[in-house]
C-alpha cells in the first residue's frame, strides 16, 4: 500500500501531513511511503530526513499522485500549480484521501470526491470522543491558535501583560477578556495567565465555567439565560435576542480590557457577534483585539479577515490559518492525528480496510464507493440541487 505526502496547494499553509517520526512508524506497519519532494520544507523538515526514516521522495508528478492508495493532506483539495491540473481528477478510484477537506464548504470537491469512488476523510470530521483524542486535529491546530493569539497580543500592546513592581514603580497587570472557552480559548486564558494578565472569559456552556475557574481565569455570568448547550459538547446557536443582552453585559468588561481575544464558534454556522463597533470605540486606545472566529464572518463587526484594522487607536486583527505561523510543532501534532486515523484504516499484513462500523472511521467518512456518505452533507446537497 502506497501513501504519498502531498505538496501543499494553497498559498501560505506551511504546515506538512507527515513527520519523519510519523513516516517512520507507517512504514515500521508495513506501508510505502512516498514524499513529494519539499513537502516539509515550510516545517523546517528536510528531503533527506524522510529518505533517512526509509521514505522514498519524488518530485511531484501526476504518476506519483495516480499510483497513490492514500494521499495524506493538511489544507483542501485544490489545483496544483507545478502540474496544472485538479488534485481530485489525479486520484485513482478507490483511493483515500485525509486532510482538511473543509466539505461544507466546497460541495464541488464533494460531488467531485463521489464521482471518482474515492474515500475521503475530512480530520474535521473525527469525532469529538475519548477515543478519538488522538486523531482530534481540530483540537491539536485550535489549541496552537489560542496560544498564538496571546502572542500576537503581547506583542501589539503598548504594555505588559504582568504586574511588575520596580524601581521606577509599579505596572498594573494587562487585563484580557477571552469570549468562547472551547479548545482554542482554553489554550488562550492558560496563555495569558502564564504571562500574568488578569483574565476573564464568556462563553454560554455552563460547563466551562469550572475549566476557566482552574486555569485561573474568572468567569462572566451571564445571569437569567437559557444554556447554550448544543449537542457533541459544542454550543448551540443562540438568537439575536440573547446575543443583544450577552453584549450588553459584556460591555463593561471590554470596555476595561487591554487585550480582547474572541473564538466563539457554533459548528456549521457563522461566527456569533459579540463585539459591536459601539463596544469597540468605549475601549481604550492601544488595546488589542485578536479575532480568531474571522474566518468565519468575525466575532467583531469590525474585523476583517488577514488585515488589520485600527479604530479609535483600537487594533484589530483577524488571522486566519494561525495554526500555519507555527509550521513545526502544528505539523507534529497534526502528522500524529492523521498516523492515528490511518492506523484505523489498515489491517495486520498493512493492507487498506475502510470498515463502516468503526466507530471512528464510519462518522468521519464524508465520500466511499461512489457516494456522499455523511448525512449532514448529502442533506446540504441535496437542498442546494433542490
Ligand atoms: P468551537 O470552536 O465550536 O467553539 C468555541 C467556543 O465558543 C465554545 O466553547 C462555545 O461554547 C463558544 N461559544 C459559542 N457561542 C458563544 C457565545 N455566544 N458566547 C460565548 N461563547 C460562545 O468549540 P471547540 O473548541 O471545537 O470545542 C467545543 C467543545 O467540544 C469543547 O469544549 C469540549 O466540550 C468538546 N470537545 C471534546 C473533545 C473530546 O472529548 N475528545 C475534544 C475536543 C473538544
Amino acid at each position: 500500500m502506497i501513501v504519498l505526502v502531498a505538496n501543499e496547494a494553497a498559498t501560505g499553509e506551511t504546515r506538512v501531513s507527515a513527520t519523519p517520526e510519523t513516516v517512520k512508524r507507517m512504514i515500521s506497519s508495513g506501508l510505502e511511503v512516498r514524499i513529494e519532494s519539499g513537502a516539509g520544507n515550510a516545517a523546517f523538515l528536510d528531503d533527506t530526513e524522510y529518505t533517512d526514516v526509509g521514505a522514498t521522495v519524488e518530485s511531484a508528478s501526476i504518476a506519483g499522485r495516480q499510483a497513490a492508495d492514500v494521499l495524506l493532506k493538511v489544507g483542501p483539495l485544490g489545483e496544483l500549480a507545478e502540474l496544472g491540473r485538479s488534485e481530485i481528477e489525479l486520484l485513482k478510484e478507490g483511493a483515500v484521501v485525509i486532510g482538511f477537506l473543509d466539505p461544507f464548504l466546497r460541495p464541488d470537491d464533494v460531488r467531485a470526491l463521489a464521482a471518482g469512488s474515492i474515500t475521503a476523510l475530512p480530520m474535521e470530521f473525527i469525532p469529538r470522543v475519548t477515543r478519538a483524542q488522538s486523531m482530534d486535529a481540530l483540537s491539536s491546530q485550535a489549541s496552537i491558535a489560542g496560544y498564538r493569539a496571546v502572542l500576537l497580543a503581547a506583542h501589539r500592546l503598548p504594555r505588559y501583560f504582568p504586574l511588575l513592581m520596580t524601581a521606577a514603580g509599579t505596572i498594573r497587570p494587562a487585563k484580557v477578556v477571552v469570549m468562547g472557552a472551547g479548545v482554542a480559548g482554553l489554550q488562550a486564558v492558560a496563555t495569558a495567565r502564564r504571562l500574568g494578565a488578569l483574565v476573564e472569559v464568556s462563553d454560554i456552556r455552563p460547563a466551562v465555567k469550572e475549566q476557566v475557574e482552574s486555569l485561573g481565569g474568572r468567569f462572566i455570568d451571564l445571569p437569567e439565560m437559557e444554556t447554550g448547550d448544543g449537542t457533541g459538547g459544542y454550543a448551540k446557536e443562540m438568537g439575536e435576542e440573547f446575543l443583544r443582552r450577552q453584549r450588553e453585559i459584556l460591555t463593561e468588561h471590554v470596555a476595561a480590557a487591554n487585550v480582547v481575544i474572541t473564538t466563539a464558534a457554533v459548528p456549521g454556522k457563522p461566527a456569533p457577534r459579540l463585539l459591536s463597533a459601539d463596544m469597540v470605540h468605549r475601549m481604550k486606545p492601544g488595546s488589542v483585539i485578536v479575532d480568531l472566529a474571522a474566518e468565519r464572518g468575525g466575532n467583531c463587526e469590525l474585523t476583517r479577515a488577514d488585515e488589520e484594522v485600527i479604530e479609535n487607536g483600537v487594533t484589530i486583527l483577524g488571522p486566519t490559518n494561525v495554526a500555519a505561523s507555527m509550521s513545526r510543532d502544528a505539523s507534529a501534532l497534526y502528522a500524529r492525528n492523521v498516523l492515528e486515523l490511518l492506523k484505523e484504516l489498515v489491517d495486520d499484513e498493512g493492507a487498506l480496510q475502510v470498515d463502516l462500523e468503526n466507530d471512528v472511521v464510519g462518522p468521519t467518512l464524508v465520500t466511499h464507493g461512489g457516494k456522499v456518505v455523511h448525512q449532514q452533507v448529502a442533506a446540504q446537497l441535496e437542498e442546494a440541487t433542490d
